[in-house]
């Protein structure tokens, strides 16, 4: 059982989902908020820097608007989330000011991450407010984001914010103790797997179905933020918000909650962002000798390798890389679907004649390249 010795961190992303800050009747419980700011402002004031990712604000909105429960339309979501965030952070102003500290509401959505410009800018600000020692509430700007176009639950967006600012640690804080190897609300011999060094096809079939009713996010949307952080070398806490002190209690080290052990190898930055972040705008699909080359001997995507390509992409663009019906990896295209579709198959030496011009051999660079789930 791995030894689980915390010291070293220094920034941590706190997610807490909507049924950590709410009531049933939607509306905001201060003594689940006071709990929760009161643990922030004291990581801050043992010199971390924390930036919190919390859900809330279409449950807040709900709550003040008194929408009828479960079924509410996308515009109704989408307004309630807008009444509801200036509540919620509202809410935040205030606690955080009993503890003399200055929070900042940050809203992003999917789009912020996709396009590594903006990503890089969102990134800068951020970084400014943790210097400026603000502690960053980040969430979803639900009121702009349509369904297709989101990230849904903010586990996945808790994720690339802790990629986004290099955190060591990802917490989410939710209404069960943490992964069960079973449903516990079914099984009364339900245990809790303390700790997860990885996420095997076991544990995300232990993960079953969602844990809460308020939130959007369950255990399986846990498990994929758990391995995004994992993949980027962050290490992921999932523990019950009602636990007296658990955010405390699990960074210093106490055998709580569930812990997920990052693989030591970590992608470097913008591998990161290419196998997380950005948006894939296509396939290419590629035989067995290319995947070879790719996943066993770290090269780079050749076009003779490449047997069809799937969507339409432009040079720059991140296409996701598929063989035997499996995705193999993801990576930045020097060529656009056209051009691929013209050289596919072909050797390096044609291109030039085939194009009637040639920037380079590589149709992914390995630079560019990320091997999913082994790289
Ligand atoms: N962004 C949503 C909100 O603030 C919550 C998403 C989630 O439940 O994870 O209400």
């Amino acid at each position: 059982m791995a030894d689980r010795n915390f010291k070293g961190i220094k920034r941590i992303v706190v997610k807490v989902g909507s049924s950590s800050l709410t009531d049933e009747k939607c509306n905001i419980d201060k003594g689940k908020v006071k709990a929760l700011v009161s643990q922030i402002a004291r990581l801050k004031k043992n010199g971390l820097k924390v930036v919190l990712v919390s859900s809330g604000a279409v449950a807040c909105g709900v709550g003040k608007l008194k929408l009828k429960k479960p079924v509410y339309t996308i515009h109704e979501k989408q307004a309630a989330a807008a009444v509801g965030q200036g509540i919620l952070i509202q809410m935040y102003e205030h606690s955080f000011a009993e503890y003399g500290l200055t929070v900042a509401q940050v809203l992003l959505t999917r789009g912020d991450f996709a396009d590594r410009k903006r990503f890089l800018y969102a990134r800068n600000a951020i970084e400014c407010l943790l210097h400026m020692d603000v502690v960053p509430i980040i969430n979803e700007n639900d009121t702009v984001s349509v369904e297709e176009l989101k990230f849904g639950d903010n586990d996945k967006l808790s994720a690339l914010v802790a990629v986004l600012i290099d955190a060591e640690m990802l917490v989410m804080l939710t209404d069960i103790d943490g992964l069960y190897d079973k449903n516990p609300s079914k099984n009364a011999d339900a245990k809790l797997i303390t700790d997860v060094h990885s996420i095997t096809e076991k544990i995300k079939s232990a993960a079953g179905s969602s844990g809460s009713n308020v939130g959007t996010g369950g255990m399986i949307t846990k498990l994929e933020a758990a391995r995004i952080a994992g993949d980027s070398g962050i290490i992921t806490g999932i523990v019950k918000s009602t636990e007296k002190d658990v955010l405390l209690r699990f960074i210093n080290g106490e055998r709580i909650g569930t812990a997920f052990w990052p693989r030591s190898d970590r992608l470097k930055r913008k591998k990161r962002w290419i196998a997380f972040a950005s948006s894939i705008a296509g396939k290419l699909i590629i035989d067995e000798g290319a995947k070879k080359a790719l996943v066993f001997n770290g090269r780079s995507l050749l076009p003779s390798g490449i047997t069809a390509v799937e969507g339409k992409f432009d040079v720059g663009n991140t296409v996701s890389v598929v063989s035997g019906g499996k995705e193999i990896a993801r990576g930045i295209v020097n060529f656009s679907s056209e051009e691929i579709e013209k050289i596919k198959g072909k050797r390096t030496n044609e291109i030039a004649d085939i194009l009637g011009h040639k920037y380079c051999d590589e149709v992914i660079h390995r630079n560019n390249l990320v091997i999913i789930g082994k790289e």
